[in-house]
Parts: structure tokens; C-alpha cells; sequence
């Protein structure tokens, strides 16, 4: 069915993230938004840059230089997003245009690496709004750190930025978002200067474009779930875009009928764990190749709703056909929806083949 295809396999359909990043655009340009289309999520995939670029993203992001180094040819300035270590200075100005930043001791090294390197390059400082990831607490050394960037030769201070709902569970709202703009507004007062980008969230905002919620000022949104996977706060399904976007097949190696529980159970499990079971009766049971080395198995939904996953190994995840909707044999394929971890696990295993479906 597959002709070369090798199971397990991560399917990528490059139409669907096409159609979200289209619908995304159209709604944050409507807006005043310009988005940042973030890839990291697809390892930096120079496929899905393409189509966010003819999908109209302004910015191609990512947290890992290694994965901006693959995108040089990509058509769009590259946004690094993890803050860069003042080890990485030369290789941020090399592969990124703008960096995020919170540190003075980075700022320096970032300035002097872009004057060796004959360029400029840009940031936008970070303000922690409360989920205690990455940014300056107080606004003050915001403030500092803007002043910074502004006297150091080889930085332009392109803007201000905060992120949320990725450590601390706060969401983004008017109230954390109009601050974001206020302190932009101090900033060009204060110090005289553009300071033009307000860069206030991630997917997690998607919501507030629906319901016109985002302050005006507010310019820019980092958006990789959203695009990638049609999911915003909460994982939630973000209206007019679509989910099935992604998904995982593994190969059926066994297929017997089984006793739901183990005779004498006494010892810990491949993983040491204890295991616990219930008598559903005999039961048909199926081995994929596939295993917790390649993906946790909570990440994992199978798409027939009969399907249920009792459990599994490093290598082997077993299943329960018992009430399937229809009757499989050895040799075929299951398939799986993935949560973002899941999605994130399958990119990074050696033993996944990736497919893109256009
Ligand atoms: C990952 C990341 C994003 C994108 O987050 P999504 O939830 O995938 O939209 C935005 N900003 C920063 C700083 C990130 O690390």
C-alpha cells in the first residue's frame, strides 16, 4: 500500500499546514500582525519553511541553530528563539537575523561576534509577563537591557517580546499583552527610539484574534502549533483550521488471542515498574513495531476508535482489536494521531521515517 515506505512512519501533509498557515496569516494581517512561522516542532524542516513562506509567514523561527542552519535558503529572515549562549554568538549572527535576548553579558558577545562577521544584528529583549520562563521580571532591566542593545555598535533593538503558556500555565490575555505595549511605549519614549516590534505570544493567543481581544500595538505572533497542528491554548482546536494534519503508522508483527492477565505476575516490568491489569477475558491482541524508545505512549490516539493501547515495551506497543471497526491481519498498518510530544519524540527518532503528503 506504502510501495517504499518504511512503517513506522510519520506522515507530514504539507496541504493542510499549508491551508492553516494561509487561514492564520489572513487573520493576523487583518489585524496588523505580522507572523513569525515557527518550525521547530518539524525539526527545522526546510519542506514545511517552503510552504510557510508561499503561505505568506513574514519570519521563519526556530529555538535551535542547528535547525535555522538548514534554512539559510529559506526567503525569509530567521528568528532564533531560544536565547542564545554567549558561546553561540557567532553561530546566532551567522544563521539568524534576530535573536531573543534577556542577558547583558550575551548582548555583548552578540554585538562584538556581528561586528567580526561585518553585519548587524537584531533583537528583540525578552519580558517575563509571569510564566517564568525566559524575559527580564522587572521592567526595569527591560528598560536596561533596551538601553544596552541601543549603545552597542553591531545591535539594532528590533523590538520587545514575552512569551506564555509554555512553563508557568499563564495564559495570554488583554490585560498581560496591553502591558507588553505599554513598556514598547515607555521604551520609545524613554530612550528615543523605534523599538517597532511587539512580539506578544505564541499559538496560544490564537484565540484572541477570534474574539478581537489583542491590543492594538501588539504586532507580532510566534506561531508553530497553530500552523503545524491547528491547535492553540490548551491543545485546543482553534476554529477554521484543520488538526489531522500529522500521523504516525506502525506494522502489525503479531496478532493472537490472549488472556487480558498474567499467569503469576510477580516480577517489574522492562521499565521497573510494578504492572497492574484487569480481567477483560480472552481477548485480540496485537504487537506493532513500534516502541516506547520511538514515542511515550500516551502521545499516541489510535484513529479507529475501537482500538484500545494496553501497554508496551521498548520496542513493542500492544493493542487491543477486540472491538475494532473492522477485522485487520498481520502486515497492516495502524494509524495514530499525535499529541505535540508525540510529534516532537517521532522527529527526533532515527528509527521514524518521515513522509510528506502534498
Ligand atoms: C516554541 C515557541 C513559540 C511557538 O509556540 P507554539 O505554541 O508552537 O506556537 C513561540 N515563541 C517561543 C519563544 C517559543 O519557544
Amino acid at each position: 500500500m506504502y510501495g517504499n515506505t518504511h512503517l513506522p512512519c510519520l506522515f507530514i501533509d504539507l496541504e493542510k499546514i499549508r491551508h492553516n498557515t494561509r487561514v492564520m496569516v489572513q487573520r493576523c494581517h487583518d489585524a496588523g500582525i505580522a507572523v513569525a512561522g515557527v518550525v521547530k516542532l518539524l525539526r527545522g524542516s526546510p519542506e514545511v519553511a517552503q510552504v510557510m513562506r508561499e503561505a505568506g509567514v513574514d519570519w521563519i523561527a526556530d529555538s535551535r541553530l542547528d535547525n535555522l542552519a538548514r534554512l539559510e535558503d529559506c526567503g525569509l529572515p530567521r528568528l532564533l528563539l531560544r536565547l542564545p549562549s554567549p558561546q553561540q554568538a557567532g553561530e546566532t549572527v551567522r544563521h539568524s537575523e534576530i535573536s531573543l535576548n534577556s542577558e547583558a553579558v550575551t548582548l555583548r558577545a552578540l554585538s562584538a561576534a556581528a561586528g567580526r562577521a561585518g553585519r548587524t544584528h537584531k533583537v528583540i529583549v525578552m519580558q517575563d509577563l509571569g510564566d517564568l520562563r525566559e524575559g527580564c521580571y522587572d521592567e526595569a532591566e527591560t528598560l536596561e537591557l533596551a538601553r544596552l542593545v541601543l549603545q552597542l555598535p553591531h545591535l539594532e533593538l528590533a523590538g520587545i517580546g514575552a512569551n506564555l503558556a509554555c512553563y508557568g500555565g499563564v495564559a495570554p490575555s488583554p490585560q498581560n499583552q496591553q502591558r507588553l505595549v505599554a513598556i514598547a511605549q515607555r521604551i520609545r519614549r524613554d530612550l528615543s527610539c523605534d523599538c517597532p516590534i511587539v512580539s506578544g505570544c505564541n499559538s496560544a493567543a490564537s484565540f484572541m484574534l477570534l474574539d478581537g481581544t489583542l491590543p492594538a500595538g501588539m504586532n507580532q505572533l510566534r506561531l508553530g502549533a497553530s500552523l503545524l497542528m491547528g491547535i492553540g491554548l490548551n491543545d485546543n482546536p482553534i476554529p477554521g483550521l484543520v488538526q489531522d494534519t500529522l500521523w504516525l503508522e506502525a506494522e502489525i508483527i503479531e496478532l493472537k488471542n490472549k488472556p487480558s492477565v498474567p499467569e503469576n505476575s510477580t516480577a517489574l516490568d522492562a521499565f521497573g515498574h510494578k504492572p497492574v491489569f484487569e480481567d477483560y477475558g480472552i481477548r485480540s491482541r496485537a504487537l506493532c513495531a513500534l516502541g516506547k524508545q520511538d514515542v511515550a505512549l500516551a502521545d499516541l490516539t489510535p484513529h479507529d476508535a475501537g482500538i484500545r493501547i494496553i501497554g508496551g515495551s521498548s520496542d513493542h506497543l500492544i493493542l487491543d482489536l477486540t472491538e475494532a471497526s473492522k477485522r485487520y491481519q498481520v502486515g497492516d498498518s495502524i494509524a495514530f494521531s499525535l499529541g505535540y510530544g508525540g510529534v516532537l519524540a517521532c522527529m527526533t527518532s532515527d528509527y521514524i521515517e518521515k513522509v510528506y503528503r502534498y
